[in-house]
């Protein structure tokens, strides 16, 4: 009876707590601060999608809301194609009876993995750009070549 009486009370606070931070999660997700954030961890990558870096990127992944409005590419935010996304966001990925509460034991290894996959996607876009470069420079050549000849 006094575990029911003391219980509901705090049950009560604790949903009125999740309520008024999803609202403030809905408002910053809106907002411009957050698109600005997010175009740039897209940037990042050339646009890419960490998971499968032929796909563009559509969307930024949160790997932690911990320092949601301060985030930073790679310890907090990748960019995910939209299945990627969904793919990422099964429960045994993520929370596990879709409850932020109760994180899933593979999400710390599912972090790590796209913190280094991000990575990896950072030092591939100058050798993408390279080889783009010699490939045009490959082209002009023989379309010269192909004048001269
Ligand atoms: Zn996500």
């Amino acid at each position: 009876m006094l575990l029911k009486k003391t219980s509901k009370p705090i049950l009560r606070q604790h949903r009125k707590l999740k309520a008024k931070h999803s609202s403030e999660y809905t408002k910053y997700i809106q907002g411009q601060e957050w698109k600005k954030t997010s175009n740039f961890v897209i940037w990042l990558t050339g646009g890419y999608c960490v998971l499968r870096p032929w796909k563009k990127a559509s969307h930024t992944h949160h790997m932690t809301y911990k320092n949601m409005k301060h985030e930073l590419p790679i310890r907090d935010c990748v960019p995910l194609s939209k299945n990627a996304h969904a793919f990422i966001h099964q429960d045994r990925f993520w929370n596990l009876n879709n409850d932020s509460q109760t994180p899933s034991p593979l999400k710390v290894w599912v972090n790590w993995g796209l913190r280094i996959m991000m990575l990896l996607a950072m030092l591939i876009l100058p050798l993408r750009l390279c080889v783009r470069l010699i490939l045009w420079f490959w082209n002009r050549g023989l379309h010269y070549g192909s004048l001269l000849f």
